[in-house]
């Protein structure tokens, strides 16, 4: 894994960085097929340059797609599913069967095994992804308060192409962010930020982590750095075009443990209610932000939104400077009973 692998593995460990070719892209037919090891970022700039992309994507690049089919990641949005959905056909080398072809028109159920098998069904080789027209979005940010968004859930779901949303923890708003196709000539092309814009972002990153270190010794500090850092940056209404990956990639700021669960879209409301009452009643100081993301049903064996839409629900821990400074194992743990 060029990521931080989640392998905990005392045996062999196959390293797929040699397997990374993009083998074809079909123009025509909108499809890409490339070996397992080719990352989302490789992948990205060669449907760019052919005038294509993938219909979502999830908040980093640095994936193989063998990784990210193996763990059905996400992006977020009611219309376009994971990335294992948009698989079209696959190559696994299993360790009894030999190497397999599977393709989605065979309509064989074990196709749909191997488009997310956490690895245990064989080593996915090759695959080929169904893409689309390149296209550019048409993105707002805009403030709203957590409950009003609790009370609309589903029209909020549903309110444009992509949504999702940070609820700011120990404050009533969130941040929803929604976006909406347009054609890809309105999308400005790409600048080099200043080097003063630059030097910005290094002082606001380099602040917020002293304070998140600061708040190691000084718990209460928390709900204060929400409040301001909210309150700073992410207050205001925002509307831009930009490119696809402009909106679905974006900077995870520090190292950090997260803990992620999928409910159902119906469900969701009551699950981010019960989470507000935990963290209020147990005294958690819970950092910023917990990402709430919509994916569709699809027909994934081991998909969370197998036959069902979800919500994808994360709370996060960070490690400002590397350094655990929270018990986030039962925050996490009391998380997890709820869900
Ligand atoms: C900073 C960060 C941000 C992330 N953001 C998101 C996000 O927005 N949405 C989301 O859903 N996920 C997200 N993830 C999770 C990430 O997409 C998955 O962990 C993904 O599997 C990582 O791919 P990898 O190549 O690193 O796989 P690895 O970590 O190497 O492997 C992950 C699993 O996939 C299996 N696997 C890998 N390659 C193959 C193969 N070729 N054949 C068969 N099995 C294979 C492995 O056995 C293992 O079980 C994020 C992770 C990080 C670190």
């Amino acid at each position: 894994s060029p990521l931080l692998s989640i392998v905990h593995c005392v045996d062999t460990v196959v390293w797929m960085d040699q397997m990374s070719s993009i083998l074809s892209i079909d123009r025509h037919a909108k499809t890409v097929t490339v070996q397992a090891g080719a990352t989302l970022a490789q992948l990205n700039r060669a449907l760019e340059a052919e005038g294509l992309a993938f219909s979502n994507l999830p908040s980093v690049s640095g994936q193989t797609i063998g990784g990210a089919i193996a763990t059905a990641t996400h992006g977020s949005g009611m219309r376009a599913g994971l990335l294992s959905s948009a698989v079209l056909a696959l190559e696994i080398a299993t360790p009894a069967k030999g190497v397999l072809r599977l393709t989605r028109a065979s309509s064989s159920p074990l196709f749909w095994a191997a488009c997310c098998s956490l690895g245990v069904l064989g080593v996915v080789t090759e695959v080929t992804l169904q893409v689309e027209d390149a296209y550019a979005l048409s993105v707002e940010q805009e403030p709203r308060t957590l409950d009003d968004v609790l009370v609309n859930f589903e029209s909020v779901a549903r309110s444009a192409e992509y949504v999702r949303f940070w609820w700011y923890p120990h404050t009533d708003w969130v941040l929803l962010n929604t976006a909406d196709r347009v054609p890809p000539a309105l999308a400005p092309p790409p600048r080099r930020p200043s080097l003063l814009s630059r030097l910005l972002s290094r002082v606001r990153f380099n602040v917020l982590q002293s304070a998140l270190l600061a708040s190691w010794i000084v718990t209460p500090l928390v709900p204060i750095i929400n409040r301001v850092w909210r309150w700073l940056y992410f207050s205001s209404r925002a509307r831009a075009i930009v490119c696809p990956i402009q909106f679905f990639n974006f900077d995870c700021l520090f190292m950090q443990h997260v803990d992620e669960w999928a409910v159902p879209l119906s469900e969701a409301a009551a699950a981010l209610t019960g989470l507000r009452s935990l963290i209020e009643f147990r005294g958690y100081r819970a950092h910023f932000p917990v990402e709430v993301r919509f994916v569709p049903r699809d027909s994934v064996w081991l998909s969370n939104a197998h036959e069902r839409d979800v919500v994808y629900i994360g709370v996060i821990s960070y490690r400002p400077f590397g350094i655990d400074i929270q018990d986030f194992r039962k925050y996490f743990a009391d998380f997890d009973a709820l869900m």
